[in-house]
């Protein structure tokens, strides 16, 4: 064995024995064959063959935080969740991400961006996966696959393409609001610390007396909304691809904790049948003027994660981790997701995903889970079933609750949601460039749309988008097509 320095630990296989050479494989005489024997070699080779889990189909470059919740308000009327409770301070984990690009992929490329949250109650993980936008492009999870491979690279050159992005879109009315999201100034954030987070799914909450209300979250950055235009972010990609990730990593290593301020918009339980809008179309805002935002507290960053690896690339949000006072609602969106998410992990990292480091719960778990692949903590449960008449765990249905849900009845159907009066495709979208932005912003928007639709979008599905953009605003659109026809 070489001589090893005093000041550092002697390196090991795995398994914890000194190795012979950090540099030279074991071979007979210094040109001779190596030897199966050299096991540490063999090992390293190995392992190096293994390093990689499948990265997300969707969402694969992330970067993300740990830190805390406060909460500042008393929303105790509105659920019972522990984490919502008064003056109550929770751990949790951010990650941040964006969509359709790779791991390797620049931070820069215009994009919606995730904002998965996961907060380590009393109750068990509460898991809160939204994105930097209050909607989506598609309102169905029969449409999601679809949706995403018209993003990712086509079949054929394996290239990102434009015309498969607004085929899809243009094909998809219900994508116009959030298409418009996207060719503004939002599609591109500055940084992960200068966007906002919100649920935009609707969920249900129920406070201690079994009352149920309708909410969704918004999650307001406290460093202000700032962007990049088409040209810094372009600049940027080619020349820093990692330029959120070390915004977010150096920002907190220097002490400057970002922070987020977390309102919700609560709805009645009973406004649900009778309100303008669909209130569960992930398609759709609720206009702040219907039901204003109502402060909860504030989360605040300030831990980076030891390893990347193992705290943002193992980290495994599932908006099925609802606790006792949250409940899903009829978005149908959330309800695919509910299922597609665990399952995605049990595939990506393995079926006992939630006893690593950035899943394991905070709480106490009693599950009646076992055994699985890389399983490592024992199920203290003393009879691998239920129910036993040997002390094991029994559902604690008085102490939690009835379910938190909501009556229905009809026939099977499939169809869109029934029409409430004002469930138009491009009405919000018309609103947000009317409405929202100013002239500077509308000129942005005009120029990346020109850009992007001049990169490779052909006919008839350009005339498509020309028309797309009318139904939003007959004016812009108008303005795109002058643009982009050259006249
Ligand atoms: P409001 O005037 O009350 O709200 C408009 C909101 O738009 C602002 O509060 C701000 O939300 C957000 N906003 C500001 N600038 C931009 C921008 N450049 N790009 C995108 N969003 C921006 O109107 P309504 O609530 O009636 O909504 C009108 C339109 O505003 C909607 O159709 C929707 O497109 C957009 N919007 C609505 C939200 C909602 O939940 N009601 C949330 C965000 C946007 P914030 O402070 O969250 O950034």
């Amino acid at each position: 064995m070489s001589q090893v320095p005093q000041s550092v630990p002697y390196s090991t296989t795995n398994a914890g024995i000194p190795v012979e050479s950090d540099e030279h494989s074991l071979t007979v005489g210094s040109n001779g064959p190596i030897l199966l024997q050299d096991h540490y070699l063999i090992e390293k080779m190995a392992q190096f063959n293994r390093e990689r889990v499948p990265e997300r189909v969707v969402h694969a470059k992330g970067s993300g935080a740990y830190g805390f919740l406060e909460i500042t308000n008393d929303v105790s009327q509105f659920t019972k969740a522990d984490l919502f409770q008064p003056g109550k301070r929770t751990e949790m984990l951010a990650r941040f991400s964006t969509v359709a690009g790779e791991l390797g992929s620049p931070d820069t490329w215009r994009d919606p961006r995730g904002f998965a949250l996961k907060f380590y109650t009393e109750h068990g993980n509460y898991d809160l996966v939204g994105n930097n936008t209050p909607v989506f492009f598609v309102r169905d999870p029969m449409k999601f696959q679809d949706f995403i491979r018209s993003q990712k690279r086509h079949p054929v050159t394996g290239l990102r393409n434009n015309d498969m992005q607004w085929d899809f879109w243009t094909l998809s009315p219900e994508s116009a609001h959030q298409v418009t999201w996207l060719m503004g100034d939002r599609g591109i954030p500055r940084t992960y610390r200068h966007m906002n987070g919100y649920s935009s799914h609707t969920y249900m909450w129920v406070n201690a007396g079994g009352e149920r209300f309708w909410v969704k979250y918004h999650i307001k950055t406290d460093q202000g909304i700032e962007f990049l235009t088409q040209a810094e972010a372009d600049d940027l990609a080619g020349r820093d691809a990692d330029v959120h990730r070390r915004d977010l990593y150096e920002a907190i290593e220097r002490g400057e904790h970002p922070s987020w301020t977390v309102h919700v918009q609560v709805m009645p339980f009973d406004d649900a049948p009778d309100y303008r809008f669909n209130p569960f179309d992930l398609t759709k805002v609720w206009p702040h003027g219907d039901y204003p935002l109502i402060e909860v507290g504030r989360m605040t960053l300030d831990k980076n994660p030891p390893d990347h690896f193992v705290h943002i690339e193992q980290a495994a949000f599932e908006p099925s981790n609802m606790v006792p006072g949250i409940g899903p609602s009829p978005d149908k969106m959330l309800l695919g997701r509910l299922f597609s998410y665990p399952d995605t992990h049990r595939y990506r990292i393995g079926p006992n995903y939630t006893q690593l480091p950035p899943n394991r719960p905070r709480s106490q778990v009693h599950s009646y889970a076992k055994d699985g692949p890389m399983r490592y903590k024992p199920a203290d449960t003393a009879m691998p079933y239920a129910p036993n008449s040997y002390g094991g765990p029994a559902a604690a249905v008085t102490q939690f609750g009835d379910v938190a849900g909501w009556r229905t009845a009809g026939e099977m159907v499939r169809e869109a949601y029934r029409l409430h009066r004002e469930d138009d495709d491009f009405g919000q979208a018309g609103t947000q460039v009317r409405q929202v932005l100013d002239d500077a912003a509308r000129d942005r928007l005009v120029s990346n749309v020109t850009g992007h639709l001049r990169q490779g979008v052909s006919r008839p599905v350009l005339d498509r988008a020309l028309q797309y953009w009318r139904n939003i605003d007959k004016e812009l659109g108008d303005r795109i097509a002058k643009n982009v026809n050259g006249m």
